[in-house]
């Protein structure tokens, strides 16, 4: 079985802007998501250490913000920045050939290959180097026995830090956190846990799985194991085959229902492509980015190479599903990798 590390970029957007803007850097800064013009109708999305002293964090409007330093420093949010800087993240990280899988703009897990917790604390410090001397930017690195478990572990040593859970230690280390805490969490299920009389993960663990399947389907279970520190993860290495891929931005006036479609008929658009190349497909994500302008992406490796159009329209609408969980999205896409030919029919 392996580890996992989190690689998790510290206060990304205002550092992205620290990096061409030195000026800033001993600053109050807040980037948000309106333009500098109309920034008191804005939400903060990232602020640096020094704008979380004055108790500015992120999702406060930017009004409450300037209240609480009438003279912190307003960029508004240059996306295409950031995501560059994210690739050549993913770039750097890559190069390394590890198994890997980028979870958002400013996240990548990797996976080891056996459980040696000082080997991954070694690789954690060499990445942690590499990031800094090559991008110049600042992240934690979580490591643990599952991603969701190394995130905990990021949030609690951030920031610019290397944090170590280890597996015997892992049900203390989560016990008295808060079942926010717990990724994919949000604040439906928050309130839900709440009304059964669950704040914490300890709570949690003690409470009958049984119950929690009833109410929250298959992600109950997951909770369950979760919180009893039994998660196991896997990642799918994708290995940056071709692949083919549609995104299109929500109508803010659309539904649950609404966005579904628009994720079936992208998943449509791809798959003809697909079946126009005379292709099959091996796995098949589902990328959203939310209001705020952080993104997320899962990934669906199947057993067997498909063109199939159902296969991918369950899985696109199912990772969809998982990702949009209690957010706002502002953009859905559908992406199938790892292409392989069609072989041509079998010759007698
Ligand atoms: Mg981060």
């Amino acid at each position: 079985m392996g580890l996992f590390l989190l690689i998790d970029m510290d206060y990304f957007f205002a550092a992205c802007e620290e990096l061409r803007h030195h000026e800033y850097k001993d600053k109050a800064l807040v980037v948000g998501t309106s333009s500098s013009e109309n920034k008191e109708k804005g939400v903060v999305q990232t602020c640096n250490y020094i704008a979380r002293q004055y108790g500015i964090h992120s999702a406060m409007s930017i009004s409450d913000a300037l209240k609480l330093n009438p003279n912190l420093t307003y960029l508004a949010s240059d996306e295409a920045y950031y995501e560059q800087i994210s690739h050549k993240l993913e770039h750097l990280i890559r190069s390394r050939n590890l198994r890997m899988e980028v979870m958002s703009i400013d996240e990548i897990a990797i996976e080891t290959n056996n459980d040696n917790y000082a080997e991954a604390l070694a690789l954690a410090e060499s990445i942690k180097e590499e990031i800094n001397s090559n991008l110049g930017l600042p992240c934690t690195i979580g490591v643990s026995s599952a991603i969701v478990y190394a995130k905990m572990v990021c949030d609690a040593y951030k920031p610019n830090k290397i944090g170590v859970v280890r597996r015997e230690d892992l049900v203390n280390f989560i016990k008295d956190k808060e079942v926010k805490a717990i990724i994919g969490v949000g604040d439906k299920t928050t309130k839900r846990l709440s009304e059964m009389g669950i704040e914490t993960i300890g709570q949690l663990a003690k409470s009958n799985p049984a119950n929690l399947i009833a109410k929250f389907g298959k992600f109950g279970g997951e909770l369950s194991l979760i919180s009893r520190g039994e998660m196991v993860d896997r990642i799918h290495p994708d290995q940056k085959k071709i692949s083919i891929s549609r995104e299109r931005t929500i109508d803010q006036s659309l539904g649950i229902d609404g966005i579904e479609m628009v994720m079936k008929r992208l998943t449509e658009e791809v798959i003809a492509e697909v079946k126009e190349n005379n292709m099959s497909f091996g796995s098949v994500s589902a990328k959203v980015k939310y209001i705020d302008f952080s993104y997320s992406m899962r990934t669906k490796k199947l057993s067997v190479p498909t063109d199939s159009l159902d296969v991918a329209y369950r899985y696109s609408i199912e990772l969809l599903k998982a990702l949009m969980k209690d957010n706002k999205v502002r953009k859905v896409g559908v992406r199938v990798s790892e292409l392989k030919e069609n072989s041509n029919q079998m010759r007698l």
